[in-house]
């Protein structure tokens, strides 16, 4: 095999894959082979005979989990069930799963995701009594979360020190529900490793090759679990790029590859310099541009590929003709060049970009997938499914019972379900613990009525539990779920105009069911318990949905990273947008310096995932909110050499709009000259 890894890999990429022991640092910049290392390098162990459970190796999305340990499996043509190849979350929910109970939670705890955690931070407002009006869940999310992992104390001058009695009421409300936030999920394992040293012992004996890829986003806290694990056999390999460190407000921190140097000094660096991905062209542009930024390694990169076409600027006029142009490009390239929508991808620096775009994809039956988004999972009716599912698994996550409790309307009112949070609070139970005691209470406050609604609720959820608990034929037992409840009947109470809608949401249902039921029937599944599935969605809902080929991308920078596409579009290359308005001044993630520098970083990334060539699109105006707003082009273009990139001329043609407020003024016009 060894020979043959010769032929796949260069001199130095070769080292990195086989020199197996002892821990080794890769900085390498994009497209140098960093992620193909770790998969040539797990498939070396196997070959070497090193056991597969022996081997971690940790990315930063699910989608390149699987892709890696997918590629790994094709190249040594084996199924490999005990290899772990996931994210640090991923990883989290696994050894959480098997010990949670030591730090005093229950088994089956629910994951709270962004939406559920501002519900919740929602309830603990208005048990505090606090004004909802004011409170910027913004805010408190990243403040909580420093917190939490933390990255700053009560104490700290730059803390909002008035938020400390609405974490107190979060942290403990979680802990009542049974249910994790995505900081827990790092935050608990280390808090494990530390109290009990006997299980950071069993993970380390197991684990004795560790793999960190995207290593410049890993956050302070999964550093410290990483280091807890490799501490023992110190085989550990990481490896990232500075220059695309593209998370830095979600507590992520290149000081970490200082870290590294620091905690394993014995440490062997190898540096990748050949670039395999980008034409000449691109490359240049991309090293040109990075130039720029001051906090950085110092890294060469370079490409034996040709110079390839030039980068080319289109100035539509506004949002709507950038869309258009988007369209027509695609379709062209499909068409003349048969390049395949699946290796056409579109980058956008925000969601809100998203619409438009998107409005002109499906207006011409271009199929496509948004990564990055909103994602499916979070469709309202998807959330209700979750919510039954995540509510029957684990009765006590409040804010689960709170969505489904009246989905389809059970007639549990207000008055009713006041009695139940009282009880609840001055108990310390759950809602669902609440609603038993009223029932059984003998001088129970609440009427009759109310009392048999809720019983007949209770009764729904013993009579599913069992069976979702069972482990067997879930997607079943949902269906009947949803015929019992007759969620149709309820979706075209919702929209009784409108039957289409209806539709649409049973539709979303089917698919969210039929999902479940190929995941289960998944002969690689080997525990397909209803447990697994929501986390699996939860953790997956992070960053992408699993829709197979054919379909152009359409897709956040920042979920774009460490993919690559034949063809890129960059659409809003716009002063305000790349730079975003936000990092244009001082502010929580840092200083307007550091700020510029991570957009700068973000914009390399966004280039750097072009394999062939780079359109950029800058509009003339755009609609913001309800304005419409004059835009110019960003000012990272100029950091661009100009013989790499061909400036269109800014399109002339008069928009809809413009006519329609050019027709308006001279209306007004000549009724004043008539007056
Ligand atoms: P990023 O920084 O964007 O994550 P990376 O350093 O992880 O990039 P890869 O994705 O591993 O780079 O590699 C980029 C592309 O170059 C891939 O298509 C990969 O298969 C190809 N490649 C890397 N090394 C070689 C090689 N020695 N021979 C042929 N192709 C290679
Ligand atoms: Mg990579």
């Amino acid at each position: 095999m060894s020979t043959q890894l010769k032929s796949l890999l260069n001199p130095e990429q070769y080292e990195a894959a086989t020199n197996l022991e002892g821990p080794l640092l890769i900085i390498a910049g994009a497209g140098s082979g960093k992620t193909r290392v770790i998969t040539y390098r797990i498939t070396e162990m196997l070959n070497q005979g090193i056991n597969q459970s022996s081997i971690l190796a940790l990315t930063f999305t699910n989608k390149a989990a699987r892709e890696m340990a997918g590629r790994v499996k094709e190249l040594v043509g084996r199924k490999l069930p005990q290899l772990t190849v996931s994210t640090f979350h991923s990883f989290g929910v696994q050894i959480l799963k098997k010990h949670i109970t030591l730090l005093g939670w229950r088994e089956n705890f629910s994951i709270y995701d962004t939406n559920d955690q501002r519900s919740l931070i929602k309830e603990c407002a208005r048990e505090l009594k606090w004004s909802l009006e004011y409170l910027d869940f913004g805010h408190c999310m990243s403040t909580f979360s420093r917190i939490k992992t933390r990255r700053s104390k009560w104490s700290d001058p730059e803390i909002d020190d008035s938020l400390q009695p609405l974490y107190e009421e979060y942290q403990s409300h979680r802990k009542l529900y049974n249910a994790l936030d995505f900081d827990d999920l790092i935050r608990l394992p280390i808090d494990l490793f530390q109290q009990h040293p006997q299980v950071l012992e069993e993970y380390r004996k197991r684990y004795k090759y560790i793999m960190v890829d995207e290593f410049q986003d890993t956050s302070i806290q999964q550093y410290e679990m990483m280091k807890l694990l490799a501490d023992g056999s110190r085989n550990i390999c990481v490896v990232g790029d500075d220059d695309q460190s593209i998370y830095s407000w979600r507590g992520a921190n290149f000081d970490n590859i200082r870290n590294f140097e620091r905690d394993f000094p014995e440490l062997r660096e190898i540096k990748l310099e050949q670039n395999y991905r980008s034409t000449g062209t691109i490359l240049d542009a991309a090293n040109h541009l990075i130039k720029n930024n001051k906090n950085r390694k110092i890294k060469a990169l370079w490409t034996g590929g040709d110079g390839g076409k030039p980068i080319e600027l289109y100035q539509p006029q506004d949002e709507r003709a950038e869309a258009r142009f988007i369209c027509d490009m695609i379709q062209t390239l499909n068409l003349k060049e048969q390049i395949h929508y699946h290796d056409i991808s579109i980058l956008i620096r925000t969601n809100a970009l998203a619409r438009g775009i998107e409005e002109e994809l499906m207006a011409r039956n271009l199929p496509y997938r948004i990564t990055g988004g909103t994602s499916f999972f979070e469709r309202p009716e998807v959330k209700d499914m979750i919510s039954y599912l995540r509510c029957l698994a684990n009765p006590d996550d409040d804010i689960s019972l709170l969505r489904i409790m009246n989905t389809p309307r059970r007639g549990i009112g207000k008055k009713t379900l006041e009695h139940m949070t009282e009880l609840a609070q001055s108990q310390g139970m759950s809602l669902y613990g609440a609603m038993q005691a009223l029932v059984l209470a003998n001088d129970s406050p609440i009427g009759k009525r109310a009392r048999a609604d809720i019983e007949d609720f209770l009764e729904l959820i013993s009579e599913f539990r069992p069976k979702l608990l069972s482990g067997k034929d879930l997607a079943q037992s949902l269906r009947a779920l949803i015929a019992k409840i007759d969620y149709w009947g309820h979706l075209v109470g919702e929209h009784p105009n409108n039957e289409r809608v209806a539709k649409f949401k049973l539709r979303n249902v089917e698919l969210f069911t039929s999902s479940l039921e190929q995941w289960e029937k998944d002969p690689d599944n080997l525990s397909p318990s209803v447990f697994n599935y929501l986390n699996r969605i939860t953790l997956a809902g992070k960053d992408d949905d699993d829709s197979e080929e054919g379909k152009v991308n359409l897709m956040t920078i920042h979920s774009a990273k460490g993919l690559e596409f034949d063809v890129v579009f960059i659409a809003g290359v716009e002063e305000n947008i790349i730079p975003h308005q936000r990092s244009l001044e001082e502010n929580d993630a840092g200083s307007y310096e550091e700020n510029m520098e991570e957009e700068r970083r973000l914009f390399y990334v966004a280039l750097t995932r072009a394999k062939m060539k780079l359109y950029l699109t800058s509009c003339q105006q755009r609609k913001v909110m309800r304005d419409l707003m004059s835009m110019t082009m960003s000012p990272f273009i100029e950091e661009i050499p100009e013989k790499l990139i061909d400036i269109k001329e800014p399109d002339t043609e008069i928009s809809e709009e413009e006519a329609h407020n050019y027709f308006e003024l001279m209306k007004k016009k000549f009724a004043a000259v008539e007056e």
